[in-house]
This record gives C-alpha cells, sequence and structure tokens, in this order.
C-alpha cells in the first residue's frame, strides 16, 4: 500500500484506504512567513496535525520543513495524495506527479461527487447555478429528509419558519458550547508560536485557550453536544446577532468538518436521527441540512466549476486597499457599534457567525468598494474555518458580488436598519440606523445608498434592485449624503 501524503485539512479516517496505512505528513513553515494568520487559526492546524501523527503513531513520517517541497525530498518511495483543497495545491501536486511517482485522488469529505455536481450544472448548461436547485437535487440523490419523492412534512425550505429576529434577552439561554481541554500538544504548539513570533514572524488576533476540535473524538463531542442542546433551536434565531451571546445556537463546526475530522454525512445523520426521535423540530433540522449538504457542497463545487479565474473577478471594479484597523483586528478602528463588536469576535475567537461575515464585515466592505481580492485574504487568514476554496466563492461571490451574479442574483448589502432589525447592537451605538446625513449618521445606512449612486451603472440591469434604485431617485437627501461622503462616491 502507497504511503498517503496528508496535507493539513486531511485528518480524518476517511482519508486513509485501511487502518495500517503508512502516512507522510509534512508541516511546512513557510506559509505561517508569508501572510500573517489569525494566531488562533495557526494554533489549530498544527494542533489538529499533531495530534493526527500522535494517534498515527509509528505509521507516520511527520515532517517540519520550511516547504513541501524539502519534505517531499525527504521521502523517495512512491506516494498518494487526496485532491488538495486549493488550486495552488492542486498545481503543486500535479508538478510534483510530474517528477515523482505521486498518484493524485479524487477528493474526500463532501457529499456530493465532482461528477455529480458535474452532471446536475451540465444539465443547466452552466447557468442559473441556484442553491436551492443544487440542495433539492442532493436531498433526492442523497435520500435525505425525504419521504418517497417527496420532502418530509411536503415542505423543501422551512426559511419561513426561521430567522426570526433576536429575542429581547442578553442571550439565547444555552448552556456552553462544549469547549475542548488543552493538553502537552496544544502547549508545545504554543510554545512554537511563540518562538515563531520572537524570530519575526507576524500573526493577528489574540492567543487564547483552543475553542474549536482539533482530533476526530473531539469533534464526535462537539457534534453530540450541538444536537443535543442547540440544534433544537437553531434555525429560529440562525440569522439573527446578539452582543452578548457570540455563539447562539451555531454549531461551530465548521473547523472540525473543514479539517477533515467529521464527515458531512455524519453531521447529517445526527441532525436527521434527532428529528427522527422527536427531539429537534423539521424547522431546525432542514435548516442545519440545509447549511451542510447545500450550502457547503455547493461553495465547493463551485470553486472548482467556476475556475481560477473566477477568485480575481471585479465586477464593481472595487479597488479600495483595507484599512489597517480593519486589517489589524483594531475594534477601536470604527465606532460603529455591530462593526466593532464582530471585528472583537474575530479577534478573540477567529470566529463570528455568517451573518455578522455577510451583513456587517462583508456589507461594510461592498458599501465602501474595498478590493475583493485583498477582503478574501483577509477572511482566508482571519478566520479559523477559513480555506481557499471556502472564502473564494463566499467572498467573491456572495459577499462582494465582484462575479456580477453568478452565485447570488443580488448583492448581500443593507442598511442599517437591517442589522437594527436582527440584532441588538444599534441601542448602544453613537450612530442612528434611521439616519443617513449628518453627525449620528449611520455608516451602514449612508453606506447602503452611496453603494447603489456609485454602482448605478454597473447594476442598472438587475431587476430585484428596481424598486431600490426608485427609493434612491426619491432621496430628498441625496446632494447632502454625496457631500457627507466623498470617500464613497
Ligand atoms: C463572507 C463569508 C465568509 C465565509 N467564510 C467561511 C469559511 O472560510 N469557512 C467556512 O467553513 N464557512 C465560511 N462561511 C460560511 C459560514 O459563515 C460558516 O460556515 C459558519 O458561520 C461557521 O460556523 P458554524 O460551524 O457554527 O456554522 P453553522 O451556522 O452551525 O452552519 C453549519 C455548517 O454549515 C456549513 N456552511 C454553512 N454555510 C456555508 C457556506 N456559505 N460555505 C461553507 N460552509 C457553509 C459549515 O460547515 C457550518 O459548520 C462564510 C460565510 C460568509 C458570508
Ligand atoms: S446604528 Fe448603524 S453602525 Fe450603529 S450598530 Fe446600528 S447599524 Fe451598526
Amino acid at each position: 500500500m502507497r504511503r498517503r501524503w496528508l496535507f493539513g485539512d486531511q485528518l480524518g479516517p476517511a482519508f486513509l484506504d485501511a487502518p495500517d496505512q503508512p502516512v507522510l505528513m509534512i508541516e511546512a513553515h513557510s506559509v505561517l512567513r508569508r501572510r500573517a494568520f489569525h494566531r488562533q487559526k495557526a494554533h489549530l492546524v498544527l494542533s489538529a496535525m499533531r495530534h493526527r501523527a500522535a494517534e498515527l503513531g509509528d505509521r507516520v513520517v511527520y515532517l517540519t520543513t520550511e516547504t513541501y517541497r524539502e519534505g517531499l525530498a525527504q521521502i523517495e518511495e512512491p506516494l498518494d495524495v487526496v485532491q488538495p483543497t486549493s488550486w495552488a495545491a492542486l498545481h503543486l501536486v500535479d508538478r510534483l506527479a510530474a517528477e515523482r511517482d505521486l498518484q493524485r485522488l479524487p477528493a474526500r469529505g463532501y457529499a456530493t461527487s465532482r461528477a455529480d455536481f458535474a452532471r446536475w450544472a451540465d444539465a443547466r448548461g452552466g447557468k442559473r447555478l441556484l442553491m436551492e436547485d443544487f440542495y433539492r437535487d442532493a436531498r433526492r440523490r442523497l435520500d435525505v429528509l425525504m419521504e418517497g419523492a417527496e420532502p418530509v412534512e411536503g415542505r423543501w425550505n422551512f426559511d419561513a419558519d426561521n430567522r426570526e429576529k433576536p429575542p429581547k434577552t442578553a442571550t439565547l439561554g444555552l448552556a456552553e458550547p462544549w469547549w475542548p481541554t488543552e493538553d502537552d500538544i496544544d502547549a508545545a504548539v504554543r510554545d512554537d508560536l511563540d518562538r515563531l513570533e520572537r524570530e519575526g514572524v507576524r500573526f493577528v488576533g489574540e492567543d487564547a485557550p483552543r475553542t474549536f476540535a482539533v482530533t476526530r473524538t473531539e469533534a464526535l463531542a462537539a457534534l453530540d453536544d450541538f444536537i443535543e442542546h442547540r440544534l433544537p433551536t437553531f434555525g429560529r434565531y440562525e440569522d439573527a446577532i446578539l452582543t452578548g451571546d457570540r455563539w447562539m445556537a451555531h454549531s461551530l463546526l465548521s473547523a472540525p468538518v473543514n479539517l477533515g475530522l467529521l464527515e458531512p454525512h455524519e453531521e447529517v445523520d445526527a441532525a436527521v436521527e434527532a428529528y427522527r426521535d422527536g427531539a429537534a423540530p423539521i424547522a431546525a433540522v432542514e435548516g442545519f441540512v440545509r447549511q451542510v449538504i447545500g450550502w457547503r457542497d455547493y461553495i465547493w463545487h463551485l470553486y472548482w466549476y467556476l475556475g481560477e479565474d473566477y477568485r480575481t473577478m471585479n465586477h464593481l471594479q472595487a479597488e479600495v486597499d483595507l484599512p489597517a484597523w480593519f486589517t489589524d483586528l483594531d475594534p477601536a478602528g470604527t465606532e460603529a457599534a455591530c462593526l466593532s463588536w464582530a471585528l472583537t469576535s474575530v479577534r478573540e475567537s477567529g470566529w463570528a457567525h455568517h451573518i455578522p461575515r455577510l451583513m456587517v464585515l462583508g456589507n461594510y466592505a461592498l458599501q465602501r468598494g474595498w478590493s475583493p481580492q485583498q477582503l478574501t485574504d483577509w477572511f482566508h487568514r482571519s478566520f479559523v474555518d477559513g480555506y481557499d476554496w471556502v472564502m473564494v466563492p463566499n467572498v467573491v461571490g456572495m459577499s462582494q458580488h465582484a462575479d456580477g451574479g453568478v452565485l447570488a442574483t443580488k448583492p448581500y448589502v443593507g442598511g442599517g436598519n437591517y442589522i437594527n432589525t436582527m440584532s441588538d447592537h444599534c441601542g448602544n451605538c453613537v450612530y442612528d440606523p434611521k439616519v443617513r446625513v449628518g453627525e449620528t449618521a449611520c455608516p451602514f445606512t449612508a453606506g447602503y445608498w452611496m453603494f447603489l449612486h456609485r454602482n448605478r451603472d454597473r447594476l442598472a440591469g438587475n431587476h430585484r434592485l428596481t424598486r431600490s434604485f426608485t427609493s434612491l431617485d426619491r432621496l430628498s437627501d441625496l446632494d447632502q449624503l454625496i457631500a457627507d461622503n466623498p470617500d464613497l462616491t
């Protein structure tokens, strides 16, 4: 049996063909020297790799080098490798395969195969690749929450029952999520990262006790805990933000699943079982299943299907550099309560749930015309679950509309009213979400109108924005708005 070269996001048992397969792992530090990653992200990946190596014992050759090439040069025997998760790593593998005996195997760790996705997308002529259609196709094909040919309880989509405004309480009142206990491997990783910092390697964000699972056992414990304590509330407040409750009812499973420690079907099976046992309502379970075999797989496959140049798209010609306070995760850089809170969440944990990502951080960048490529890089480096495959479509496509509408038919741009409805931030803010000009103008409200004004020609053909442009034309204070926001014209 060939020795399997495992990348740092291929750590679960599904990435090996047999329990006794020999393994190669390479901890390549040049990656850390090139870009400033969140300290907790660096910790998470190194800790996960070293924990996996400890489990594999003498079956693994574990090398710490500057580059992958340096590591591979030390191994002469034939190798194979599961398809890596970025275009850059794929090209590296293909170049190496031309030089030595290295076989590339199909990707693992996703619910839909590449062939099934291609069949689905090609049947649409590569157009109108809507997530909802893909998700229904996956539900049928994988027979998840189905009764024969029909969805259980007669509906594919329970969004109308989900996505409520936040409650008037400070938290959702759920038990604390499952947290790991650090061990000697974490201590050694922390020492190594401290040493790298002393040698000049730059990180962003704060160091803190590890929050996310790094082993298969931990990942299964985190999954069990979510299913029992949080899943029943999952859908209801999926889109809400509470200042005092960072985690709300989210699963916190993106990091371990993206490390390869959990298979998406395991998450889905556990959620469906809770539904069948009457332990979680259909709206919550369908909402979660939609995220895992819908959104996650859809994003993964689009990354490959849309090709390598997709990442460079910039339909709205957004060229502004990201400011230093944002890239440094400095919440004091803004007085906007919602933005400062979201940056604090990223600074302290390398994580925020999808609404702060999309409707606060991404929305703010979109309104200000920040470079989608710089923003993709920022998200990738700053979030514990960020990998190239997941950041490129989520940021370039979903968040920044830089693909001109391939992924989302309408830009995810919203004013302060949206944030005021879906969070409890505005009451604690120096700005007023209803005000668009003057001292107390909410930067999201002003930014929303300025976004429409600036991009009118580029978005003129988008029928879903017709009403927004009609409202823009009715603004009595557009001149004042423009005068107040010279940077956003
Ligand atoms: C701008 C932006 C950037 C994002 N970057 C990432 C990223 O780098 N890595 C990442 O895993 N997710 C990313 N997401 C998706 C989503 O925000 C996170 O998966 C989620 O917040 C992680 O927390 P959770 O595990 O508690 O998720 P939950 O809310 O519990 O959702 C369950 C699972 O669904 C999956 N999921 C849901 N939506 C997506 C999606 N759009 N893309 C991929 N997986 C999804 C995740 O695996 C997640 O664990 C991004 C979303 C946006 C809008
Ligand atoms: S008023 Fe505006 S800036 Fe302040 S919290 Fe609300 S949406 Fe954010």
